[in-house]
């Protein structure tokens, strides 16, 4: 199996990567954000729950995001491979999805990091915010908010897939196909 982890800060472009390998390599896209704004769309349980954490531009807590992501990850029993886009965010949800995958017979075999600097990435997350309508993406308190939240909670995800050999950052800043292709060198090589 391709288990990618694509990771990155808010607004580094990991969705939109994210669709274009999909299409190239037949992956199951596995994005919590998305899975969170369903939710809260259909307002369900879990929808309320998490936004009353991302209108604030926090993390939603661990176990619920964890238990969310286990089931969806069995609900495709038969996936060539996963891109997991938005998690794990933090260690503890690293350590639970590496367990998943043991479980499972599987690992992950890279993480494809986006790297991008702060003032790029708020210029970015405020057009997204007016051509989305994300609620998230439009307030710049917010906005540095879930900056910070990634500096502190998510960037030690990096230092877990480092001491695994699994780290690879990609320069996230230029034309959308230039990415794409550094993206699937990384990913082709043997
Ligand atoms: P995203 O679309 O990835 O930018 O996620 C939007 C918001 O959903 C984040 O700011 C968090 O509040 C929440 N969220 C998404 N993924 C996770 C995760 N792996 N752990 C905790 N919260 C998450």
């Amino acid at each position: 199996m391709l288990n990618l982890v694509l990771f990155g800060p808010p607004g580094a472009g990991k969705g939109t990567q994210s669709a274009k390998l999909i299409d190239k390599y037949h992956l199951v896209h596995l994005s919590t954000g998305d899975i969170f704004r369903a939710n809260i769309k259909g307002g369900t349980e879990l929808g309320v729950l998490a936004k009353s954490y991302i209108d604030k531009g926090q993390l939603v807590p661990d176990e619920v995001t964890i238990g969310m992501l286990a089931d969806e990850v069995n609900k495709s029993a038969d996936a060539k491979g996963f891109i997991f886009d938005g998690f794990p965010r933090t260690s503890a949800q690293a350590q639970a999805l590496d367990n998943l995958l043991s479980e499972k017979g599987t690992a992950i075999s890279m993480m494809l990091a986006l790297e991008v600097e702060e003032e790029e990435l708020k210029k970015r997350l405020l057009i997204r915010g007016k051509d989305s309508g994300r609620p998230d993406d439009q307030d710049p308190t917010i906005i540095q908010n879930r900056i910070n939240v990634y500096n502190a909670e998510t960037m030690p995800v990096k230092t877990f897939y480092e001491g695994q050999g699994k780290y690879h950052g990609i320069n996230g800043i230029g034309e959308i196909e230039d990415i794409f292709n550094s993206l699937c060198e990384h990913i082709d090589r043997p």
